[in-house]
């Protein structure tokens, strides 16, 4: 693994070269968003001891399996940890894979395994938690939700974008990293999303694989424009 600081509240931890997790310091401690796969979880609190302060929650993007292995281990680590999903993600966690009404009616993709541990609190686009605002934005998958750091403009996308084998919206194939597109339930939704995420102005877009983007605009708009064709 690789830790990585980004801003003063933001560390990215790289694993495998593909996938990140990342940490956001808060007053009372420090919120995890995603868990990568199961070994991932030694990589998390080996940073947090680094960092030297406690975890308390752990926010996931969605629920797919290379975001949220990481989590059951974390978990029986850490039993008093606070994990915060959509709602959504939360019935996907539980092996409820139903779609809600408006939702296009297309199959989902990637792998969503059923995990043992039970979120202890859903939020919705607006929610704020501790600094961080949420964000829904769906398309890679149904309950997909970003978070957007208002102290630093950083925005924590998941997988509603890749950088990893060049910039792109959930949905567009990268062929030198396609995973992320393959496992794209519905393009169109996410290309809405990604111009949701764009009008936010983020100083910096950290996503699940790739690099982190600063001043991410110009990149974000292009990629979006290539999405829609
Ligand atoms: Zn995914």
């Amino acid at each position: 693994m690789a830790v990585k600081q980004i801003t003063d509240s933001l560390v990215q931890i790289k694993n495998f070269g593909i996938m990140n997790v990342y940490i956001v310091k808060e007053v009372d401690g420090l919120t995890v968003i995603d868990t990568g796969m199961a070994g991932t979880a030694k990589s998390i609190m080996a940073a947090a001891e680094q960092i030297g302060k406690p975890i308390k929650r752990v926010l996931l993007t969605h629920a797919h399996s290379d975001h949220i292995n990481g989590l059951d281990p974390l978990k029986k680590a850490l039993p008093n940890i606070e994990v915060i999903v959509s709602e959504q993600s939360a019935r996907f966690m539980e092996g409820d894979m139903s779609l809600e009404p408006g939702q296009a009616n297309v199959e989902l993709k990637g792998d969503f395994p059923s995990v043992e541990t039970r979120a202890n609190r859903t939020v919705a686009d607006g929610d704020m938690v501790g600094s961080l605002q949420v964000i829904a934005s769906p398309g890679h998958t149904p309950g997909h939700i970003a978070f957007f750091d208002q102290r630093d403009g950083s925005l924590i996308a998941g997988d509603a974008f890749q950088t990893l084998g060049g910039i792109a919206v959930a949905g567009v194939i990268r062929w030198l990293f396609p995973l992320p597109g393959f496992a794209t339930w519905h393009k169109p939704t996410a290309v809405q999303s990604a111009e949701k995420l764009l009008a936010l102005n983020p100083k910096r877009l950290a996503v699940g694989h790739g690099r982190v983007l600063e001043n991410p605009a110009a990149a974000m708009r292009k990629a979006i424009t290539e999405a829609k064709k």
